[in-house]
């Protein structure tokens, strides 16, 4: 979601145990409080996806202290939106960032706290007690720069924001001052789809879910695309572009904010 200002510290849930060594701690599913975090235990450290807004950090690291005595390792941001890129240096020099080369372009002009040091384009992998950890740009959707996590042995992905709701309804939630996208977006998640998972981790509002739901969102993001295209095309005002969306799709305030972008790229 696209919050930069942080809201009072939340309590975070107590971690799931998904599978092999991949926990998820899930956000309420009102979606404003995420992201879901996971939490991936090797025998040569954790890697976490997503560490929460600065002030809940304490509370992050405890979650995974109940989980594991490894240390925190390495923290993927997938992202640049507040709540998705908590104080990782807190923990510095032991823990490494990492991020996709355009989010951090994106936190630099945001002027945002903490943007990794480590960055990749197209495709990365750290190595960690014999698993691989798979970080993928997939192409724009939610902004330009969003980081799919891959865990190959178990056939899971997290998603962030490619996939987020607000009380398990998805919507498209399309950052255009970030690069984002509602166009590309379903070929986006096309080539999420094409890789070899079963278990897909949302961004937020929506719990620990499979393929089936995640094809039944990417077609959902077509549909609204297709939808926003038709009525522009037809002269509709902005306000009956709104009005469609939140009768038909139940869009949320968060979805809203790139009403503007969202009417100017499907006009064509
Ligand atoms: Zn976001």
């Amino acid at each position: 979601m696209a919050q930069t200002a942080s809201p009072p510290p939340s309590t975070l849930g107590k971690p799931r145990l998904i599978k092999g060594g991949l926990y998820v701690i899930e956000a309420p599913l009102s979606g404003a409080e995420g992201p879901n975090i996971a939490i991936y235990v090797t025998s040569e450290g954790v890697v976490l996806v997503d560490d929460h807004f600065d002030q809940d950090y304490e509370q992050a690291i405890a979650r995974v202290k109940s989980v594991t005595d490894q240390p925190i390792r390495y923290v993927v941001k997938t992202h640049n939106h507040g709540n998705n890129t908590g104080e990782y240096r807190k923990l510095l020099p032991l823990v490494d960032g990492l991020t996709s080369t355009r989010s951090r372009e994106h936190m630099v002009r945001m002027k945002m706290a903490a943007p990794p040091a480590i960055t990749y384009s197209g495709a990365a992998s750290l190595f960690l007690g014999g698993k691989e950890i798979r970080l993928l740009q997939a192409g724009k959707s939610h902004t330009d720069g969003d980081t799919v996590v891959l865990f190959p042995d178990e056939r899971a992905v997290y998603v962030g924001d490619l996939m987020a709701a607000t009380d398990r309804v998805t919507n498209p939630s399309v950052d255009y001052a970030s690069g984002g996208s509602l166009r590309d977006w379903p070929r986006t998640l096309d080539k999420v789809l094409a890789l070899d998972i079963d278990t897909v981790i949302p961004g937020t509002g929506f719990g620990v879910t499979d393929r089936t739901a995640l094809t039944a969102h990417r077609d959902k993001v077509e549909k609204v695309g297709r939808r926003v295209g038709q009525l522009v095309k037809a002269g509709k005002s902005k306000d009956d572009v709104n009005q469609a969306l939140v009768s038909e799709f139940s869009f949320k305030p968060v979805n809203l904010h790139g009403l503007e972008g969202m009417i100017a790229e499907m006009k064509n």
